[in-house]
């Protein structure tokens, strides 16, 4: 997302690579859900997420929307969002306890924090540290793959890289050619998100084979 704060302001100043130490460690969060509290709906979901939620919920994104998922405009593209509760406002995963209701298929966004990504040019990213979000004390270092715990982490890397490249083409396209994104934002939610995916087939597959589509080749 685009922000009016410099990168200075929010971060140490530092990027890092998934091999590197990050001063990240919040004791298991130790009681805390602050985070998961203050959600107002910018959980936002990409494509793997969309699988990962699919196959830990047994559901598909259309049984899903509504109500555990919502669209928003973000930087001038629809995006899904993880819905946060009307009664409270805290996400609707976050359990009696305190803790997250799907830990283990959280969403990337879940999985960074208080980590965010900063991309480059080239279109490749570096992780950073936003160190006003979380305000557990002394923090301990961790290996940032360590954090993510994400399987297959280059495979992955390399999905977030593409996938930032098709958000960022609409974004972009909206302010010269309207209309031509507005068509390409309905098509990217239709082969992205709403043509359920194959549980049994690995993900990044099929995401491969939806860019082809996408891409119209
Ligand atoms: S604010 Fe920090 S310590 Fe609290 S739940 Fe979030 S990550 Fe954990
Ligand atoms: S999905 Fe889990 S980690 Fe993410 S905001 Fe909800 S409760 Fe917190």
């Amino acid at each position: 997302m685009k922000r009016n704060l410099t990168f200075e302001e929010i971060s140490d100043g530092k990027r890092y690579s998934s091999g590197d130490l990050a001063k990240i460690g919040c004791g298991d969060c130790n009681g805390c859900s602050e985070c998961c509290r203050v959600t107002e709906d910018t959980i936002f979901l990409d494509p793997y997420d969309i699988y990962s939620l699919s196959a830990g919920l047994s559901e598909t994104f259309a049984t899903m929307l509504d109500k555990t998922i919502g669209l928003t405009v973000t930087d001038s593209v629809v995006t899904p969002f993880l819905k946060k509760k009307e009664s409270d406002g805290a996400c609707g995963f976050l359990n009696a306890e305190g803790r997250c209701g799907i830990h283990s298929f959280r969403p990337g966004f879940c999985r960074l924090f208080p980590l965010g990504r900063i991309y480059n040019d080239d279109g490749s990213f570096d992780y950073f540290i936003q160190v006003h979000e979380c305000p557990y004390p002394n923090k301990t270092k961790v290996k940032i793959k360590s954090w993510l715990g994400i399987p297959s982490l280059g495979r992955y890397e390399e999905f977030v890289r593409t996938w930032h490249e098709i958000v960022k083409n609409i974004s972009e396209c909206m302010v010269d050619n309207p209309t031509l994104a507005r068509e390409a934002n309905v098509r990217m939610l239709k082969i992205f998100f709403e043509t359920p995916y194959d549980m049994t087939e690995d993900f990044y597959s099929q995401f491969h084979e939806r860019v082809l589509i996408y891409q119209g080749a």
